[in-house]
């Protein structure tokens, strides 16, 4: 999303991506309420909600039996009041293509960041492995949007502070038969809770255990594992057995909460997962950082399309991004290591049937209500919109 609005304000920018393709199904499925409201801003939202999706008008929670509606996005003041569910190489491939209609935007698969260049006391590019062999990038500024485990900011020796996740998550797909429900749902029962994201043909389920807890529930055996499941969605009782054949299908996720306490230096800036790793409680990652890179690009957009840009007058702009986007990111990740804390690691440890919390007996009684997680989770703190310029980019797609 940065590559595209950098390029849209006229920036030469260079993207790397290690992977050969964005064909990864880990990282979430949601396109909130904000983000949709940042692709109208940007003119793609019809063309968008082309590309096959869901919309997730709510979010419920199944607890031990009974449903609760916890967020109702239709509620919201805003241009779309759906979360749309849309497997995320989709939202990626449309963003890649969108950007490519600019010739200053370069995007190469299968480089994958090694380290950074440093001269002058400054970061001034990066070194990056490609099929074709070792290559170094020369740049006025290099951004770090490469997720959790950042290259980036390790070699620019920034330093993370784990804020502490308990939880671990198991990631596996499971056949959506035409009788199920639709829509995205958690399903709290005795010790237990699932996610379930609705991709159409199969529901990519988030079972969360103990951070650790992995082997000792492999030692219980997987068709323990299989009924602990079907405990918790028992219209899954017709297929587990063949879906989860073996443990090869069931990948282990793991969950980290942390922050950095500064996010740049001279010739640096991370951003996203890169600065602040995500649980995936509440789904609101990917929405933190696509705002951190519209807040970037409406910072420093104009600076960097500058030719005769310096570094010391980009240094403060980076001071700006880390002002402008650690509020949201630090309520956000309360939010998370709260409801990690308070209601995930009791629930793991319970043997008792989980009641339902009187927050949701709340929400079930006036409706009205969920428009508060709502915005929480579909807006979120300080949400952003485009403020970057755009240049003409004439003769391109009939404009
Ligand atoms: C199990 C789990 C489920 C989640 N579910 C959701 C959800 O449903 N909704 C939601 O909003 N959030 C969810 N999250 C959080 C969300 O995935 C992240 O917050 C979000 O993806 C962060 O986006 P990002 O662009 O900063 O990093 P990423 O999405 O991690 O993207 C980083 C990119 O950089 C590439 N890369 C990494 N290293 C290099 C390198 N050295 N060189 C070149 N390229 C590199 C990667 O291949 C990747 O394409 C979940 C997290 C977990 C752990």
């Amino acid at each position: 999303m940065l590559g595209l609005l950098l390029a849209r304000a006229g920036v030469d920018v260079v993207v790397l991506e290690k992977h050969a393709d964005f064909l990864r199904d880990f990282r979430g499925d949601t396109v909130h309420p904000s983000t949709l409201e940042v692709m109208h801003e940007l003119g793609f939202l019809e063309a968008f909600l082309e590309r096959p999706h869901d919309k997730a008008r709510d979010i419920r929670a199944v607890i031990g039996g009974s449903e609760a509606v916890i967020a109702d996005f239709s509620r919201l003041r805003a241009r779309c009041g759906f979360i749309a569910m849309m497997p995320q190489w989709e939202f990626l491939d449309f963003l890649r293509d969108e950007a490519a209609l600019y010739p200053n935007f370069h995007l190469l698969m299968q480089a994958e960041a090694t380290g950074l260049i440093e001269a002058d006391g400054r970061v001034a590019g990066v070194r990056a492995r490609t099929p074709e062999g070792d290559i170094e990038i020369r740049a006025d500024l290099v951004i770090g949007a490469d997720g959790r485990h950042s290259t980036v900011r390790d070699a620019a020796g920034l330093v993370a502070r784990d804020l502490g996740a308990p939880i671990d998550v198991l990631w596996m797909r499971i056949a959506k038969h035409p009788t199920d429900p639709s829509g995205a749902t958690g399903r709290m029962g005795t010790g237990r809770f699932m996610a379930m994201l609705d991709r159409r043909t199969y529901w990519q389920c988030a079972y969360v255990i103990r951070k650790g807890g992995n082997e000792t529930l492999r030692e219980r055996g997987l068709a323990m594992f299989r009924a602990d499941i079907v405990g918790l969605v028992p219209f899954f009782a017709d297929r587990v057995d063949a879906e989860l054949a073996s443990w090869d299908d069931v990948k282990l996720l793991s969950v980290t909460v942390d922050r950095l306490d500064r996010w740049w230096k001279p010739g640096v800036l991370c951003i996203g997962d890169a600065a602040h790793a995500m649980s995936p409680i509440g789904g609101v990652g990917i929405n933190l950082a696509i705002q951190d890179a519209v807040a970037t690009a409406n910072i420093l957009a104009k600076a960097l399309a500058d030719p005769q840009v310096t570094v010391q007058a980009l240094t403060p702009l980076l001071a700006q991004v880390q002002q402008r986007r650690t509020f949201p990111a630090r309520v956000t990740q309360a939010v998370q290591v709260a409801v990690q804390n308070r209601i995930f690691d009791p629930l793991l440890d319970s043997d008792r049937p989980p009641r339902v919390p009187a927050v949701l007996k709340l929400l079930n009684r006036f409706p009205a209500l969920r428009v508060i997680p709502a915005y929480a989770v579909g807006i979120g703190a300080r949400p952003e919109h485009v403020h970057s310029p755009a240049v003409a980019r004439a003769g391109l797609r009939g404009d």
